[in-house]
């Protein structure tokens, strides 16, 4: 390469490195800064001066290489001239004292960091690697340049790793994977997240990297039509809505596709059919409007929307997650953040220096790291020793993951998300099945609570308690969906039976009966002329909705068997309302329609086949049902009811910059959750927007009505109940 460079009288691959590097500079560095730079780049040139590369450049390449890729994150001076230095110390007689003679305190102290970390990096034992990984933690925590500069320099080694044999680069590939990469996921940095992740999967797994690649080749061309449609859709959309943003198709990276079918066992083409967007816009508050348009395009997938803005990730990543059902009932993922937040979740930490000029958000990006590092050499004190060190940074390294103590002090791993219930299963089936609620850290928390690393979970059980089907909505793992299904398969009968013995004796009492005084041969007449084989049958169909217990009750009072109740006679003194307690599970449903809260006034339905649907005492649908007299059953909610239960609002708010992202940010710091937003109408002046939110009961509503009102920008809001 040298020589035909030289032969046909080009320049050499450093010198257009070099011109490269000092173009981009040149954009944000003052040229005596860059003068700077270029003294370094003579010196190490120099220094390496013979020493050729595996792939058959000059060594001084690879370096110039690290510097341009940190340049184009607007690295300052001393962190590019490190990186142009970064091999000298361990490669070549330079001394640290002649870098700090040279080029100044920093760069020294900069290189010097780094050649500690590379001299580890050759060591192919677990605990050499331990080490490796605490010095790298003990260097960043000095100097943040340290790791972006070590990270490039990776990059680099990936991208030149072909020449390599395919042990070591196996090992290379796998140490990426394992350590590098969670490394720049904790500082936020996607871009080179995503190509480490990419080459690391290349060389590691080249076959399965190829079979993928060619996989994901063949679909694009038949994905390529619903793409531009459903592109062309939302941009639509949002340009009727007013709404100025960037719609772009988003494609998965191989290794986060094969990453998903490994972990939820699918298949490829199921993991390919998503199709993914992003929408970038200017605030926050048009990101509110966007979800609401897009809402009211295709319609949500209930419990798929994350609120990352509100609630940003560890590293600082905000964004708007939703999942819609598209043409053809087809997923589409969308993703909704401002530009700012885009170009933070690509470049990370490093954003710092990429868009110095504006503002304190970017720096509260390195001040979380430099939190995280604070907290890492806390941990590093009171180790024991590296490895023990590495399990306790895994646990940081790895946010997809969490990990919770027993109360007798076992670790348990779930992976993230994963709700109270997850970890009673995880403990032990029978926990699963009897949990009621949980200490967390001695704090009382509800079973939908998600855990957090580090917390110390203390399941509360009782004998009474059985799995509710709600849980389903919200636990992750395996086995406890494979717990609760199992659990409710049998028990739907139980249950149904009891309740069903518990609505006929009800029914009984307010006749001054009893079902235990019942004659046995009545009973058997009874079931007899209803063609029912047994006593449990009958409280089951009861249960389930199929009979109506104050008709079978006549019929014991009556004494006699000849003829059913007409409807008309139902009418009659119920003494005391059923009880609900919002933990029945499968025969006692709360209505979608018109979202009953507990304080609510309700009134339960029966609905044959599904047990009995509680409905709020204003909804359309009850009060129909009333008219006509008949399957209507008093109600009542039970004392000390837990949980979140929905509950829709209707808003009406002066269409504002901010006026949306003012109202979710109230209702969210009243610690309810937003499950859905939609936007139904809007003009210049006022935007109509649905939201349903969870909140514990009616006083929490009313809690959050009033604060709302109190805003200025709240026109007008409302409870709906159908
Ligand atoms: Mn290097």
């Amino acid at each position: 390469m040298v020589e035909l460079a030289e032969k046909i009288n080009i320049e050499l691959p450093q010198d257009k490195l070099l011109r490269q590097l000092c173009t981009i500079l040149s954009r944000y560095l003052h040229q005596s800064q860059i003068d700077e730079v270029i003294h370094a780049y003579e010196f190490g040139a120099n220094a390496h001066a013979g020493q050729i590369r595996k792939t058959g450049e000059a060594y001084i390449c690879h370096p110039l290489s690290v510097a341009i890729y940190l340049a184009e994150m607007r690295m300052d001076a001393q962190g590019i001239m490190a990186a142009v230095l970064h091999d000298v110390l361990e490669d070549t007689d330079v001394t640290k004292s002649e870098l700090q003679q040279l080029f100044g305190e920093d760069v020294a102290e900069l290189v010097d960091g780094l050649t500690k970390l590379s001299k580890i990096d050759n060591k192919p034992h677990d605990e050499a690697q331990a080490e490796n990984v605490r010095k790298m933690i003990l260097a960043m925590a000095d100097d943040l340049r340290v790791i972006l500069v070590k990270l490039a320099d990776r990059l680099h080694n990936m991208q030149t790793l072909d020449v390599m044999k395919s042990k070591k680069k196996q090992r290379i590939a796998k140490e990426t994977l394992d350590i590098y990469v969670p490394i720049a996921n904790r500082l936020g940095m996607n871009d080179m997240r995503r190509q480490l992740q990419s080459l690391g999967f290349y060389n590691l797994y080249p076959m399965r990297f190829r079979i993928l690649q060619k996989a994901l080749k063949k679909i694009r061309g038949n994905r390529k039509e619903v793409v531009d449609t459903v592109e062309s859709a939302i941009k639509n959309r949002l340009i009727e809505n007013q709404l100025n943003c960037e719609v772009t198709g988003r494609e998965k990276n191989l290794y986060s596709i094969y990453q998903k079918m490994l972990k939820k066992r699918i298949s490829f083409s199921d993991v390919a059919d998503i199709y993914a967007f992003r929408i970038c816009c200017d605030t926050v508050d048009t990101c509110y409007r966007v979800l609401g348009a897009v809402h009211n395009l295709y319609s949500p997938v209930p419990g798929r929307f994350k609120d990352y803005i509100a609630l940003p990730k560890a590293n600082g990543y905000q964004s708007l997650h939703t999942l819609l059902i598209g043409p053809y009932g087809l997923p589409i993922e969308i993703q909704i953040r401002t530009h700012q937040m885009h170009q933070v979740s690509e470049s990370g930490i490093a954003s710092h220096w990429l868009y110095k000029s504006d503002d304190e958000k970017k720096s509260t990006l390195q001040d979380l790291a430099h939190e995280w590092l604070r907290d890492l050499l806390e941990i590093q004190k009171s180790a024991g020793n590296p490895l023990e060190f590495i399990d306790n940074l895994k646990i940081d390294l790895y946010p997809q993951e969490v990990f919770v103590f027993t109360p007798q002090g076992n670790i348990i791993k779930l992976p993230r998300n994963a709700s109270v219930v997850d970890f009673a299963y995880a403990v032990h089936t029978d926990i699963g099945n009897s949990c009621i609620s949980a200490r967390i850290d001695k704090q009382l928390v509800p079973l939908q609570t998600k855990l957090e690393t580090g917390t110390t979970i203390d399941v509360i059980t009782a004998e009474w308690a059985r799995p509710n089907p709600l849980w389903l909505n919200y636990v992750v793992t395996a086995k406890a969906r494979s717990g609760i299904r199992n659990f409710l398969k049998h028990f739907k009968q139980q249950e149904a039976i009891d309740l069903g013995k518990r609505l006929l004796e009800k029914e009984l009492n307010s006749m001054d009966m009893s079902l235990d005084k019942i004659p046995e041969a009545h009973l058997k007449n009874l079931l007899e002329a209803l063609e029912i084989p047994s006593k449990d049958i009958l409280l089951e169909e009861i249960g389930l909705g199929n009979r109506m217990p104050f008709l079978i009750a006549k019929r014991i009072s009556q004494n006699n068997m000849q003829e059913a109740v007409k409807l008309e006679d139902a009418e009659h003194n119920q003494k005391s309302p059923l009880l609900i307690k919002g933990t029945e599970g499968m025969v006692v449903t709360l209505a979608k329609c018109c979202h009953p809260i507990p304080g609510d006034p309700i009134l339960g339905y029966f609905n044959p086949g599904r047990g009995i649907v509680v409905h709020h005492h204003e909804c359309r649908n009850s009060k129909d049902s009333r008219i006509k007299k008949t399957n209507w059953l008093d109600v009542e909610w039970g004392q000390d009811i837990a949980g979140e239960y929905p509950v829709e609002i209707h808003l009406e708010i002066l269409n504002r910059q901010g006026a949306l992202a003012t109202v979710i940010s109230t209702i969210s710091s009243l610690k309810s959750n937003i499950e859905n937003i939609q936007v139904i109408s809007q003009d210049d002046s006022i935007s109509v927007d649905q939201v349903i939110l969870s909140v514990k009961d009616r006083v929490h509503l009313a809690n959050i009505i009033r604060k709302l009102k109190k805003l200025s920008i709240v026109l007008k809001i409302t409870r709906t109940k159908a």
